[in-house]
């Protein structure tokens, strides 16, 4: 909560570019000032978020994401904030707020979504908490202990602990930000600071259902958008804890790859060595394609990527250093990247299989040279995906002979057999 409070903030600092008649105080007071009152308020900003979290919230649920906009209306109209539902047919509307400030010259449009990830209750340790916020005295993976909500009276405030963690559906992502800009705003009022900006807020409903229809509702309302700057409130902190800006995304753009075998499952005692197995044939294409330090090796691959500014390189420099802690966190022994860190390497598109399927395994496994094998991979980027749509047929590597054409007969006359979709498809 304090990160992110921290981090929005950065939005309202005042600065020379954004000055206006009355002085803000500066930043440092401005951020003291907001702490204080987030210290004098952490109850209430709780116990607001607490409830929003209580409302489920995945995107296909038509009628509890209508519920959770309608809660949206209402907590930015408590701060006089002008509201705007934009429809979607069958999902929850994107939420538009505007908060105009007399003499501000220049707009900040803060994107976030309130709906959540479809849940598994079965991968739900702790009852049925995913919609029901819990409190921990720690992250789970540090051991924390469930405790109750601290009491809030006039003679014994509530404290929040920094290392206490509230458990529920989209607490972090992306509920949270919400609350946080919220109650930035609200320390603003209390303090009596301007804001030095117009705010503008989009709050989508469908983003982990793949914002399919954001753009186009975007555009139909194109009068209401005007603004100097958007900032996504829609990523996570760094690892070290500390708040974090993004100035930019990494591509993900996913293709998926099925190889083909024999017409049918056959009997492995009876064909195995003659009939070519597509999960060999597969697992050979992958491997071909990125080395054992995570290097890309299709020809070609790095050839569009635009290299870092000395700026660039000067600001991830000066990121915390917690290569060796994440690590042990994440039991990694070797990380790829031949030394070079994370924050480095996420800079690079990444060719990532994203999942891998062929016949079965466990419980169901069967005896077979699998009729065909698949994978999905993501993190190609535009330039990637260009390159394989200019080379269509490329053989490097093993890479797969491409067709369009997925008829059984194509199997027949080639001598291997890929077929690969997605939006940089062959
Ligand atoms: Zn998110």
């Amino acid at each position: 909560m304090r990160n992110t409070l921290i981090a929005l903030l950065i939005a309202f600092l005042p600065a020379e570019m954004l000055a206006q008649k009355s002085t803000p105080p500066p930043p440092a007071q401005v951020a003291q000032e907001v702490r204080d009152y987030r210290m004098d308020n952490e109850d209430r900003i709780i116990r607001e978020l607490s409830e929003f979290l209580a409302i489920p919230n995945i995107a296909s649920d038509t009628p509890n994401i209508q519920k959770n906009a309608a809660h949206l209306v209402e907590m930015l109209e408590a701060r006089g904030i002008e509201t705007h539902l934009l429809p979607i047919s069958g999902r929850g509307p994107v939420v538009f707020g505007k908060l105009i400030s007399a003499e501000a010259k220049r707009t900040v449009i803060f994107y976030a979504h309130y709906d959540g990830q479809p849940v598994d209750p079965a991968a739900w340790t702790d009852g049925k908490p995913f919609f029901e916020p819990i409190l921990r005295d720690a992250a789970i993976e540090a051991s924390g202990k469930r405790i109750p909500f601290p009491e809030n009276s006039a003679q014994n405030r509530a404290i929040y602990n920094d290392n206490w963690r509230i458990y529920a559906r989209s607490s972090s992502d992306d509920k949270s930000p919400i609350v946080a800009l919220l109650a930035a705003i609200d320390a603003l009022h209390a303090k009596k600071i301007p804001l030095a900006v117009n705010l503008k807020v989009i709050f989508e409903g469908e983003e982990e259902a793949g914002s399919t229809n954001l753009q186009r509702t975007l555009e139909l309302h194109k009068n209401l958008l005007e603004a100097d700057l958007l900032i996504t409130a829609d990523g996570p902190v760094h690892q070290s804890g500390r708040p974090l800006v993004f100035f930019g995304n990494r591509g993900d753009i996913g293709l998926d790859i099925t190889v083909y075998g024999p017409v049918r499952a056959l009997h492995s005692g009876h064909y195995g060595n003659w009939a070519p197995n597509p999960a060999m044939e597969l697992s050979r294409l992958l491997a071909s394609m990125k080395d054992a330090d995570g290097h890309v090796l299709i020809d070609g691959y790095y050839d569009d990527i635009t290299p870092l500014s000395e700026l660039e390189k000067k600001a991830l420099a000066e990121l915390p250093e917690n290569d060796a802690d994440l690590k042990s966190e994440l039991g990694i022994a070797k990380p790829e990247g031949g030394g070079r860190k994370l924050v480095e390497l996420i800079m690079q598109p990444s060719l990532n299989i994203r999942g891998l399927r062929s016949a079965y395994v466990g419980e169901q496994a069967q005896n077979v040279v699998p009729d065909r094998a698949k994978v999905r991979s993501d993190r190609w980027v535009h330039p990637q995906t260009g390159l394989l749509r200019d080379r269509p047929r490329t053989d490097h590597r093993g890479a797969p002979r491409a067709s369009a054409d997925r008829e059984d007969r194509e199997r027949g006359r080639l001598s291997r057999l890929a077929y690969a979709d997605g939006p940089g498809s062959l």
